[in-house]
């Protein structure tokens, strides 16, 4: 892999030395439409140096392709802008832990090929909800992990698969630390260095990790538990609901029930300095880029100390 933490940074003619010499990798969820490619000019425009997009309609089981002429357009797009990492996020309609036989089996192929398309892609990694165990929890996380599993096994290379803390509602599993630990301690022995961790600060706020009052102490726990050298990506979300809702309802950054002082420490932590930090806070009805823009300077002016 070549971009967060501790490897080498990505190589590329047309970053500037700033760029290059900055570990910064912060950005926002950016559209894809009108193609793969059409995604870096959108983080440019926004001043993002990471970028997490949608291989396909997240709502839609279709399973389009990436030619060799969408991988080479985007790659070459890619290299045109100042996008040191960039992650895909897995479909809504993917449930890895389904007790459903159908539905699992066809999950683990639309995984599978989230998993093509962006190894086809170049891409660093990929975002995967843990899923709903619905039924059995302990027969769910097995679920969950073998899915996962044989979705590597077939498509090999260094492609990492990120799961993300979830706010927890109904049976959804990686609401708990040791969820998500275990989920990947039942991993293949062969595939599980490709699998690390996505923290949503909303979603951790909303499942009862008080990063307002106790910042400290949860990532001390998430290290104790998870490890901190297996949190690969951070998603910046405010919460449009109160501490422990267990509800998912992003909101803009310092504008929600966390505030902004979470972000201010998480934006000056140097042990966060190289993971992808990435927005999926509210666009707006205006236009794509002026929340964002606003966002990212409002996240670079605390490293700045403003
Ligand atoms: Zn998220
Ligand atoms: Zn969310």
């Amino acid at each position: 892999m070549r971009s967060p933490s501790g490897t080498k940074p990505r190589q590329s003619g047309k970053l500037d030395s700033g760029a290059l010499s900055s570990p910064e990798r912060l950005g926002a969820h950016v559209s894809t439409q009108g193609g793969p490619a059409s995604a870096p000019p959108r983080a440019a425009a926004i001043g993002a140096t990471a970028m997490q997009i949608f291989t396909k309609t997240p709502n839609m089981w279709r399973e389009p392709v990436i030619t060799p002429e969408i991988a080479t357009a985007f790659k070459k797009s890619r290299d045109d802008h100042p996008v040191a990492a960039a992650i895909s996020h897995d479909s809504y309609l993917i449930n890895l832990a389904s007790p459903d036989p159908a539905l699992w089996a066809r999950s683990r192929e639309a995984f599978e090929g989230e998993l093509r398309r962006s190894e086809a892609l170049g891409l660093d990694g990929i975002v995967s909800h843990p899923g709903n165990f619905i039924a059995e929890h302990d027969a769910g996380l097995e679920r969950n992990a073998r899915a996962i599993t044989e979705a590597l096994r077939t498509v090999p290379g260094e492609l990492m698969v990120f799961l993300e803390t979830t706010a927890g509602g109904g049976t959804v599993l990686g609401r708990s630390f040791e969820e998500l630990r275990s989920i990947r301690d039942l991993i293949g022995d062969d595939v599980r260095h490709r699998v690390g961790f996505c923290a949503d600060t909303c979603h951790l706020f909303s499942a009862g990790y008080d990063l307002v009052n106790d910042y400290d102490g949860v990532w001390a726990s998430w290290d104790r538990i998870i490890g901190l050298r297996h949190l690969r990506c951070i998603h910046l979300n405010d919460s449009k609901t109160p501490f422990a809702s267990r509800k998912d309802r992003h909101e803009l950054i310092g504008e929600g029930s966390l505030g902004p002082e979470p972000f201010r420490r998480l934006m000056r932590d140097a042990r966060f300095a190289a993971t992808p930090k990435i927005l999926e806070t509210p666009k707006g009805d205006e236009d794509e880029v002026t929340n964002d823009r606003r966002m990212l300077s409002l996240l670079r002016g605390f490293v700045a100390g403003v």
